[in-house]
């Protein structure tokens, strides 16, 4: 029997991967897997331990003894690292950047990877991120690349910021997203690109639930059309 489809979404920060991937995966009963929140947590780690950003023996070390699982508590998805729920802290503002910095990395990116890749082996995933489609799940059933117009991203990150209580301003978010952006898709190893046979959705002008519908519908045809061809 063919298995179940890899939906892989990708694209910059911001645009909303996260909200739809989610509703994606409760909509189809699919497995949901945030992989940002891996190299967040590797950050984070990190970070913590006052690490630059550069392959050194302490973050190989550190991640050769990693435990990182996702939880789902009370219908929440919660990031565990080295047994502790580190799922509020890697949201921080800072965390994005150390995210970042560390995702660069060919160490991290290998062990990452790797993990990404048995987590989805079995198929009826949704897995977010940045290079899904082009690295971790160039095979994926369906591709689904979100993009919006800077304004509107750095908008959405900032009040998601402020609901959760972040003092932060509208103005360094938006620069600081393009520098990451920027980062992410021009780094040498895995960046960020939209791969030719990835749909591409702008989701300046769509609420949430167009953006969901919209991937559910791709998902679903793609279905009809394995089950067909079966
Ligand atoms: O998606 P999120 O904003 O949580 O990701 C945080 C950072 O992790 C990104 O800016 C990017 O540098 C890195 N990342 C990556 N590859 C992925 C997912 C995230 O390099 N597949």
């Amino acid at each position: 029997m063919a298995r179940k489809p890899i939906i892989a979404i990708d694209g910059p920060s911001g645009v909303g991967k996260t909200t739809a991937s989610k509703a994606v995966a409760a909509q189809l009963g699919f497995t949901y897997i945030d992989t940002g929140a891996m190299y967040r947590a590797v950050g984070l780690l990190a970070t913590r331990r006052g690490l630059p950003p550069e392959q050194t023996p302490e973050l190989v070390s550190l991640l050769s003894d990693l435990d990182l699982r996702f939880e789902r508590t009370n219908g929440a998805q919660r990031v565990i690292a080295n047994g502790e729920d580190v799922s509020a802290a890697i949201r921080e503002h800072a965390a994005s950047a150390a995210a970042s910095a560390f995702s660069r990395i060919p160490a991290v990116r290998t062990a990452m990877v790797a993990q990404q890749r048995k987590m989805g082996a079995a198929g009826a995933v949704v897995m977010e991120g940045r290079d899904i489609g082009s690295n971790v799940f160039p095979d994926a059933e369906l591709k689904v690349f979100l993009t919006a117009t800077p304004e509107v991203k750095a908008k959405r990150r900032y009040e998601e910021l402020r609901a959760r209580g972040e003092d932060v301003d509208y103005e360094k978010i938006l620069q600081d997203q393009n520098l990451r952006d920027e980062a992410d898709s021009n780094r040498s190893l895995n960046p960020l690109i939209q791969t030719e046979d990835a749909r591409v959705l702008d989701t300046s002008d769509l609420d949430a639930d167009q953006v969901v519908q919209t991937i559910v519908s791709w998902a679903r045809e793609i279905m009809a059309s394995a089950e067909k061809t079966s």
